[in-house]
């Protein structure tokens, strides 16, 4: 199974596709953490993406849409992607039905995780990471049990991104509208769009996610 996880920054695509990491042993392959891995190691590709990742910018469809080929490359053929913050604009799904078809795959879902755009600016910056395995947190939504030991490894370092500030936050938003809103009606057009209520509680959800996905 293939599915996409679309909706604007914070609506809650990193933590779902954690989820169903988990429960359906899916790959998540999200473009954001893949770049923030290239600026971490200093490739050319991070030198590349960094400053416009800092500005809420779109770094290029290429250099995108490469990561995205390498991970499918490397995937055994069982395992099922979740595609999450990619495509973000027509082209990039454009290259994704090619990706798709070179890697004999086939979209099963869209998944569209709908949310009022006052929230995300909270959600973002409330938005919080451990520094060691990636679990996700958020100030007052969803914060450890036990304030600052990472309920999943232990450690005791957390960080926060550097674009998930409120004056990125609105442009990544205005990007969101402009370039990756606009393709979603082509997925409608092939019957494969669910949208869920984004702003139920992240169980919830998770349910609503599990119900489509049977
Ligand atoms: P995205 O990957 O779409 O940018 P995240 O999954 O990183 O979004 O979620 C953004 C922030 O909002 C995180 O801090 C996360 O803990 C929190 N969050 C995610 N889903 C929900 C939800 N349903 N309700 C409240 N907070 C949520
Ligand atoms: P994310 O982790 O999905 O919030 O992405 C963080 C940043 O990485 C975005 O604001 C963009 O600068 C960049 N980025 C991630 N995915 C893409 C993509 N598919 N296309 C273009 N830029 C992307």
């Amino acid at each position: 199974m293939n599915i996409i996880l679309l909706g604007p920054p914070g609506a809650g695509k990193g933590t779902q596709s954690s989820r169903l990491v988990e429960h359906r042993g899916m790959k998540q392959l999200s473009t954001g953490d893949m770049l923030r891995a290239a600026v971490k190691a200093g490739t050319p590709v991070g030198l590349k993406a960094k400053s416009v990742m800092d500005a809420g910018e779109l770094v290029s469809d290429e250099i995108v849409s490469e990561l995205i080929d390498a991970e499918l490359a490397a995937m055994g053929p069982d395992t099922g992607a979740i595609f999450d913050g990619y495509p973000r604009t027509e082209v990039q799904a454009q290259i994704l039905d090619e990706l798709l078809a070179k890697h004999d795959r086939s979209l099963d879902h869209v998944i569209e995780l709908a949310v009022d755009e006052d929230a995300l600016v909270e959600r973002i910056t409330g938005r919080f990471s451990c520094a060691n395995c990636g679990t996700l947190y958020h100030d007052t939504a969803n914060p450890p049990v036990q304030e600052g030991v990472c309920d999943n490894c232990g450690s005791t370092e957390f960080k926060r991104r550097p674009d998930d500030n409120e004056e990125t936050v609105r442009t990544r938003m205005q990007e969101y509208r402009a370039k990756t809103a606009p393709i979603l009606p082509g997925y409608e057009a092939r019957g494969i769009v669910t949208r869920v209520d984004g702003m139920a509680s992240i169980d919830e959800v998770t349910a609503s996610i599990d119900a489509i996905l049977g």
